[in-house]
């Protein structure tokens, strides 16, 4: 019988950052501009640890590394995905990521970044930055150049259960009382085309103005391609929101007793509401865990909300 690998988050003060990770989902943060809690990583940057069961104590770089029967054996050289909640109290900076190969040329080997948004909470009214206005990369470039950001970028507007995937190449931004839970790959590599001009420490962030003009896919998918309804799907059943070539993301909602087969490579749930148990061991919001290859059946059962994620 394989263990259920429940996993300590690693959080991240942000500039950016706020306290709600304390507030909705009952971590001990580190400060009140906690930005993110990387909820299942084995990146270097950040790598969780097992915290209960005979791999108590294990970073999941090393359980990757040893046990990779847990992971079905697979030959990626890395465990390929990261699962942050973000608490944005602020905007965050405009940015966008560079595909595998952009990244292996440029970032010392680095994986790219695809990555997907469940929005947990937000206000009303809420926007996002998804996409740009530019028509041509020569337009991108002028418009980047000069400044002219209310031109360039696209904001869309957005409400609590939306799911949107970000393709590398996408400029985007969170913006300010947003909660999100992001499934991505497992990388850090984020070049930062505009940070409304603020200042950490009396200085601005680093921008990466040539790496982002390189990587921009122009023109922009369309807005209505980007954002998907995720709120209200069919309880107590498996709905996928994506797959692509790095993921696949499931929502479950669950409010009787809801039994499935783990079949993949291995499968990382998130519970982001609710409480109640997966084969009798309790479970409640804010805690996160991988389901081995093999693992077999299982039952939940309560009210709650899950987000899972895959390779395949
Ligand atoms: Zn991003």
């Amino acid at each position: 019988m394989k263990p259920i690998l429940f996993l300590d988050p690693v959080f991240k003060q942000m500039i950016w950052g706020g306290n709600r990770l304390r507030g909705q989902f009952g971590y001990e943060i580190p400060g009140e501009d906690t930005g993110e809690c990387w909820a299942v990583s084995a990146h270097p940057n950040g790598d969780c640890v097992v915290r209960e069961g005979m791999y108590t104590g294990e970073k999941l770089s090393e359980l990757w590394k040893s046990h990779r029967e847990l992971f079905g054996n697979s030959d990626l050289d890395r465990f390929p995905l990261l699962v942050k909640i973000i608490d944005a109290k602020d905007d965050l900076s405009i940015q966008v990521h560079p595909d595998d190969a952009y990244a292996r040329e440029h970032e010392n080997g680095s994986l790219g970044k695809t990555e997907c948004w469940y929005i947990l909470d937000c206000p009303e009214d809420a926007a996002l930055v998804i996409g740009h206005n530019a028509a041509s990369r020569q337009e991108l470039e002028e418009m980047i150049r000069q400044g002219r950001w209310s031109e360039l970028i696209r904001q869309i507007p957005v409400k609590k259960g939306d799911f949107i995937q970000i393709d590398p190449g996408t400029v985007h931004a969170i913006k300010g009382g947003m909660m999100i839970l992001e499934t991505q790959q497992n990388s850090d590599i984020t070049y930062r085309v505009y940070d409304y001009d603020r200042l950490t420490g009396g200085k601005p962030r680093q921008l990466h103005v040539e790496q982002s003009i390189d990587v921009i896919t122009v023109p922009a998918a369309s807005a209505a391609e980007s954002v998907k309804p995720a709120a209200d799907l069919p309880k107590n059943t498996m709905n996928e929101l994506i797959t692509c070539d790095y993921y696949r993301v499931w929502k479950l909602e669950t409010d009787q007793p809801f039994s499935f087969e783990q079949s993949h490579p291995f499968l990382i749930m998130s519970v982001t509401e609710g409480a109640g148990t997966i084969n009798g061991h309790p479970i409640k919001k804010g805690e996160h865990f991988i389901l081995p290859d093999g693992f077999g059946s299982v039952k939940l059962e309560g009210k709650m909300q899950l987000i899972a994620s895959s390779i395949r």
